[in-house]
């Protein structure tokens, strides 16, 4: 087990993924602590080992100074790290993570002194229900730690780059020692309110987000099939009120460009923002407007729609503006055809 001092100075990451290892990497490179703490280390865990072998490779060529340890559990990262980041893909792994057993960082939170426990703050940045982080995060704060809900916006280019959006949810202080942390891999980091107020902004987001995408989808698909050639439409779009960012920067029709930038379309809609994950976050949406009472039945409607492709396998891995390719597949005399 590492010494306290050193666990003082070491980050936990949890979920080495396509966002994750970015994210790390970013930390890597660019994380300073706020007082000479002396060399920050790593403890990294994901349940597919060879992600994890892949980072400590690829660091041991470009940041040899850099310690990172591979650990066994979340239990472990815990023990060795005051700062515990997570990025992990749904509720079910989440829990896993921070209260599943005796390999969990809650199993190992009692194993800690009162001062080590008090020391240590969870950052979990992955997309989950927000009453399942909020649980979490009071079981957490029970057992004397605690969790800050930082889901993150800006796909896997934006990982990549460190231009992240961060949406915070939590307590304050916690939030400010979370900066400079957070910082290391975003362009903004915003305290959106107490806990679960970030996940509520980020799942509100990715609402509007499956709507501009469907909608824009339709639009496109419509005015092709009425004769209008698909890059003047865009281009009309791109200067007129239904400009979005799906229009401007992800566009959906493969043959239009609009921008500097390539969209997945433009490569048979590989990398980007998953299918299974947009659909993912919009039925967090529905699920958390039947909690509230919201109507969503515009939202509801993109849900219903994203639902078979994610379940599919030729649209589920592939970037979320193929709803394009397959509202066309319909064919043009489908009548009211729906997916
Ligand atoms: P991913 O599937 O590529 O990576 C997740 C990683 O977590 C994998 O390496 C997996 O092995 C690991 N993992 C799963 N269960 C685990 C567990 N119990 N313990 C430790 N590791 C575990 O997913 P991703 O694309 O990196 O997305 C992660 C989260 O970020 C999701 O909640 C997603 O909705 C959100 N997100 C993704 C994007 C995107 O564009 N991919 C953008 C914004 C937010």
């Amino acid at each position: 087990m590492a010494s306290q001092t050193d666990r003082a100075n070491t980050i936990g990451f949890i979920g080495l993924g396509a966002m994750g290892n970015h994210m790390l990497h970013n930390l890597v490179t660019r994380y300073t602590p706020p007082r000479d703490g002396g060399q920050t280390a790593y403890a990294l865990f994901d349940v597919n080992e060879a992600a994890v072998d892949s980072v400590i490779k690829h660091h041991s060529i470009e940041t040899p100074e850099v310690p990172l340890v591979k650990c066994s559990s979340p239990h472990d990262v815990a023990k060795h790290a005051s700062i515990i980041i997570s990025m992990v893909p749904t509720g079910k792994h989440w829990r896993d993570v921070y209260v599943g057993g005796d390999k969990s960082v809650l199993s190992a939170l009692r194993t800690l002194s009162d001062t080590e426990r008090s020391a240590t703050l969870c950052m979990d940045e992955s997309t989950i229900e927000q009453s399942v982080s909020k649980e979490v995060a009071l079981e957490l704060r029970s057992a004397g730690a605690d969790l800050l809900d930082a889901p993150v916006s800006g796909g896997v280019v934006g990982a990549e780059n460190g231009t992240l959006a961060i949406m915070v949810g939590g307590d304050k202080a916690s939030f400010d020692r979370s900066v400079p942390v957070l910082q290391s891999m975003a362009r903004k980091v915003t305290h959106c309110g107490d806990l679960g107020a970030g996940l509520a902004a980020k799942i509100a987001n990715n609402l509007l987000l499956g709507i501009t995408m469907l909608g824009l989808s339709e639009a496109m698909l419509l005015g092709k099939r009425l004769g209008v050639d698909p890059q003047v439409l865009a281009d009309i779009i791109n200067t007129s009120t239904g400009r979005c960012w799906s229009s401007e920067i992800n566009h959906p029709v493969p043959e239009v460009k609009v921008g500097e930038l390539s969209p997945p379309a433009h490569r048979g809609y590989r990398g980007g923002f998953v299918t299974k994950l947009a659909h993912k976050d919009l039925a967090l949406a529905v699920k958390a407007a039947e909690h509230t009472g919201v109507p969503l039945s515009v939202g509801r409607c993109v849900e219903e729609t994203y639902r078979p492709l994610a379940a599919s396998k030729e649209f589920a891995d592939r970037d979320f503006s193929v709803v394009y390719e397959a509202l066309d597949a319909l064919g043009s005399s489908a009548g009211n055809a729906k997916l």
